[in-house]
């Protein structure tokens, strides 16, 4: 027997066009058979949220939010093994299995996944969502519901640490010291690295680095630009691109050393320029990366269960109603938050 969900309404942070989120009712959606409807308890602000909404490349009317985690309300009667009440997030979606990318191990770029939730106006700021079975993911027992909602951005550190190679004695500069970068430090001490500096014009983001485990803060300008040839004077061996600033990402292939891998991890409108003649003769490697390792937001959800990520600086102390989300969506533009920011599905006037 399914539960029942007593509401037939929620108010969702809609996007109305024009670069503004605005609270309007929806309707509670209604699951199929093989559905769990659950409770969204918080739901992060992600870089890709601010892009869409702030530059206006969201379809108007669409419902954001993809960093979510909540509680089954109501269970479809053929989803077995549940209960109403469990903790979950929704996995991401497995790759089709069989396509390229899938059979290289790549599921993140599998060639016949489907559209996500963010672009499809379904996303998680809001108050309930429907999530297929397949997809359920339990919160582990030492982890809090709200702190589970940090899973899928601990999924994308994870899997660009991992593609990278990066070993205890690299020695790491990650440009950016925005939840992206803050997370991709916190995964990097995780895996013994322990020179990591960070570069950010942001006081408040240095500060914040430093407290999740970056060695060294310092300000983009204090990066000098190369010469042809030979490296700068201390050069790194490991750069995770965390900015998506295309003045940042040319800057830091500059400080990179002979044999150096590049990670670009930040997306953003404007376009870098690579010096490929410099490139080529210092033998860099240039690595993208994209979402998720294989097994989705497993790994995230135990390392983020394990105590060892310093969760407290990772998220602001304070969430935000769906009402306070577009100011603070133009708060995080603007950086001045360094930490995730949790939304959770209350108005508050
Ligand atoms: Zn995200
Ligand atoms: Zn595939």
């Amino acid at each position: 027997m399914a539960a029942t969900v007593q509401l037939d309404q929620m108010p969702a942070a809609v996007y109305i066009g024009d670069g503004k989120v605005d609270v309007q009712e929806r309707p509670v959606p209604v699951i199929g058979p093989d559905d769990a409807l659950v409770e969204v308890s918080h739901c992060g602000i992600c870089g890709t949220d601010l892009h869409l909404v702030l530059e206006q490349i969201a379809r108007p009317g669409s419902v954001l939010g993809h960093e979510w985690s909540g509680t089954i309300a109501q269970l479809g009667d053929n989803v077995k093994g549940w209960r109403v009440g469990d903790r979950v997030v929704a996995n991401a979606t497995p790759g089709c299995g069989h396509c390229r990318a899938c059979n290289k191990g790549r599921p993140s770029v599998c060639l016949n996944r489907p559209t996500p939730d963010f672009m499809s106006g379904t996303g998680a700021y809001t108050r309930y969502k429907v999530v297929e079975k397949q997809r359920l993911l339990s919160i582990p027992d030492s982890l809090g519901t709200r702190e589970a909602a940090l899973a899928e951005p601990t999924s994308i550190a994870i899997h660009s640490v991992n593609l990278s190679g990066v070993t205890p004695d690299d020695r790491v500069l990650v440009t950016g010291g925005g939840p992206v970068g803050l997370l991709t430090i916190a995964v990097l001490r995780t895996r013994g690295v322990t020179d990591i500096t960070v570069s950010e014009p942001s006081a408040v983001r240095r500060e914040r680095a430093l407290a999740v485990g970056a060695s060294h803060g310092i300000t983009p300008d204090e990066l000098q630009p190369a010469q042809m040839g030979i490296p700068v004077e201390h050069p790194f061996t490991m750069i995770f691109e965390c900015s998506g600033k295309a003045a940042a990402a040319e800057m830091a292939l500059d400080q990179l050393d002979y044999a150096g891998v590049f990670m670009f991890v930040g997306t953003g409108h404007d376009l870098p320029r690579i010096n490929h003649n410099r490139s080529i003769i210092f033998e860099h490697t240039l690595l993208f990366s994209f979402n998720y390792d294989a097994d989705g937001f497993v790994s995230a959800l135990e390392l983020l269960a394990s105590g060892d990520l310093p969760l407290e600086h990772l998220i602001e102390a304070d969430d935000v109603p769906l009402d306070g989300l577009m100011a603070t969506m133009q708060r995080l533009g603007a950086g001045e938050l360094p930490g995730k920011v949790l939304v959770v599905p209350e108005v508050a006037q």
